[in-house]
């Protein structure tokens, strides 16, 4: 008898332990350490893709499958970002409560502005953006739009934690602001500097504190340069007086290199995500590192 009390009271704990914590996949490293910051013990959260990879092309592990399976939540960055490899891992986990529509699914890029939406429907061929930038994260006043949405959404999922949640981002939000007032206070000398990045994936952080995109080294997004455009790129950079060329840690960097070399201008390598590159280990990191490695420069 005392044996069978004793597993009821297991199997009643095991299972409040079990559904008491929300079970949070994310796609990329920043909206897991958001989750994990606002859920704290009530979540248990996994974020999926390697913050050192090319966002756009991640190749999936059959380890994600079984993560998706079992999760309440599944929070994606959203814009086409995932579009090349998260679909099948949510086909294949074939879990009811994080399809697209259902409460458990939560699509961040709904809850910003995306910058460079085509106005016309012909997408140019290639382009990885076509429903405009999806490198919203890199806007620092984008975070605690982004944390307030998934502290809403936690709530939804598990009302009785609501006032946590909430206490939770409040506490974030006031941590947030004090680091934007020290990043705008460095970057203040750069309002005006011209750069040229490889890829469109710094645009939100440089518009945000008034840096001048010269041009881009892909000539489209995704899109490889050709010698010709390279060729153009440096006459551009000559000409428009860029100060710094900025690349992500994935993209080759052959051509950056080159032109970094002739035009003897500075080249910076910049974290895009948490775990680009060891000293962008969360949210805050991830700017700081930014910060430090233009204002170094
Ligand atoms: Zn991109």
């Amino acid at each position: 008898m005392k044996s069978i009390k004793l597993l009821f009271f297991m199997l009643f704990f095991g299972q409040l332990g079990f559904s008491g914590q929300l079970q949070v996949v994310a796609t990329y490293g920043y909206i897991g350490d958001i989750a994990q910051r606002i859920g704290k013990d009530k979540v248990e959260v996994v974020s999926l893709a390697r913050g050192d990879y090319n966002p756009h092309i991640i190749i999936p592990k059959p380890s994600y499958i079984a993560k998706m399976r079992k999760a309440d939540l599944l929070i994606i960055n959203g814009g086409q970002l995932e579009i090349g490899w998260l679909p099948q891992i949510i086909k294949q986990a074939n879990n009811g409560a994080v399809q697209p529509g259902e409460r458990g699914f939560l699509d961040l890029s709904m809850h910003v502005h995306l910058i460079d939406v085509p106005t016309s429907v012909s997408r140019e061929l290639g382009d990885v953006h076509p429903e405009g930038n999806p490198h919203f994260f890199m806007d620092p006043d984008n975070i605690p739009i982004v944390a307030k949405a998934i502290t809403e959404r936690l709530s939804e999922l598990d009302p009785d934690n609501q006032a946590f949640y909430e206490e939770n981002n409040k506490e974030f939000y006031a941590l947030w602001q004090q680091k934007m007032k020290t990043w705008e206070e460095k970057l203040k000398p750069f309002k005006g500097v011209k750069v040229v990045e490889y890829h469109k994936i710094f645009d939100y952080f440089l518009d945000r504190f008034g840096f001048v995109i010269a041009g881009t080294i892909e000539p489209l997004p995704g899109i490889p340069p050709t010698t010709k455009h390279i060729a153009d790129v440096e006459k551009l950079i000559d000409r428009e007086k860029v100060q710094f060329i900025l690349q992500d840690v994935y993209n080759p960097q052959d051509a950056a290199l080159y032109l970094s070399k002739k035009l003897n201008i500075k080249l910076l390598i910049l974290p895009h995500d948490v775990g680009a590159v060891k000293e962008a280990d969360n949210v805050f990191s991830v700017f700081d590192e930014i910060v430090r490695r233009l204002t170094n420069g």
